[in-house]
This record gives structure tokens, sequence and C-alpha cells, in this order.
């Protein structure tokens, strides 16, 4: 598959088709979104929230998570708001999404049959790291979205005046619905 894309983008620069896709690094619409990296939502996802090339920087991970204060999506986050000017952050989790009923054991069973062995996973154990809730799933969406929001609105180098707010899209029509804090 890959040889295939190189072969594509060989006619995709010949042709000049990346004219209409030129812009800055700066987004237009001061915007960063942190969404899920599934493949239903590749093209849904900003043909729904009307972003085009240039306007929002797009954070993507399985979930559309914050799984922890200094992990990589809050280091993006930081780089939006303190590099490219980002003052406006949506969390935009969707219906149906894998990350939701992920499970350690189904892991740990695909992971034995593919060579690994639980030697190597103690000693990741022992190096603090807690396979079994870093691979499990968040189970209820609108708690997990209240959570992300919660640890970036909260978090001690996100500045106060940063608007965060959290969402879920369907997965088929690309509506909205805000997630709001809980009454
Ligand atoms: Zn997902």
């Amino acid at each position: 598959m890959i040889d295939q894309i190189l072969e594509y983008n060989k006619s995709f620069v010949a042709q000049r088709s990346y004219e209409k896709y030129l812009t800055d690094k700066y987004p237009d619409k001061k915007l960063a979104v942190l969404s899920c990296m599934d493949t239903r939502l590749t093209e849904l996802l900003p043909a729904a929230l009307g972003l085009k090339n240039g306007d929002a920087k797009i954070i993507k991970n399985a979930g559309g998570l914050v799984i922890s204060p200094f992990d990589s999506a809050i280091r993006s986050l930081i780089v939006a708001i303190y590099e490219l000017g980002v003052e406006e952050i949506m969390v935009v989790a969707h219906s149906n999404c894998g990350a939701c009923h992920m499970s350690f054991s189904h892991f740990h069973e695909e992971m034995t049959r593919r060579g690994v062995t639980d030697e190597t996973l103690d000693v990741i154990r022992k190096c603090g790291i807690d396979l079994d809730s870093w691979l499990e799933g968040f189970k209820d969406t609108p708690t997990s979205v209240r959570k992300t929001v919660e640890t970036i609105k909260t978090h001690p180098l996100i500045p106060e005046d940063v608007v965060v707010r959290g969402f879920i899209i369907d997965s088929v029509t690309g509506a909205l619905e805000e997630i709001t804090e809980e009454q």
C-alpha cells in the first residue's frame, strides 16, 4: 500500500494539486480540535465543522483523550496556544468510538499471539507503566469528554483565558452534541 501511495504522490505533486491547499502554519480560526484517529472522521470531522486547510490545529489520538497531564495531546495543545496563537479548544469524541470498549485482556491475548512475552509486560509494569489502565477503554463517552476538558481547563500551563469545550460528534451524520459540566 505504501508503494502505491508513493506512486500517487508523484502525480499529485507533478500536477500541482497542492495549490488549492496553500496556507501557513498559523490557524486562521485560532482553534485547536482534539479528536479521535477514527477513519470515519478523516474527512467528516473537518467537513462537519466547516474547517478547511489552514483553519485549525487538529490533534488526534485513539479516543481523542488526554490520558495524563503531560502526555502528547497536552504538549501539542501547549504548542498550539503559545506558538501558534490558539485561543479556543474543542474536544471532540465521537459515537461508537473503538477506544470506548477496549480491554487490556484483549490486547494481552493479541500481544501474546504476536510474540510479546509476559516477562516483557512485567518489565514494563516494573518501570511504572500501568498497562492495564493505559490500554483500557473509557466506557462512558460523556464522562470521558468531561474528564479531558477538565484536565485541559485546570492544567497549570494552560492560560485561563483559553476557551475549552467538549463535544460528541455523530460518526454518521456529523452532528455535534455539546457535553457540558454535570450539574
Ligand atoms: Zn474513536
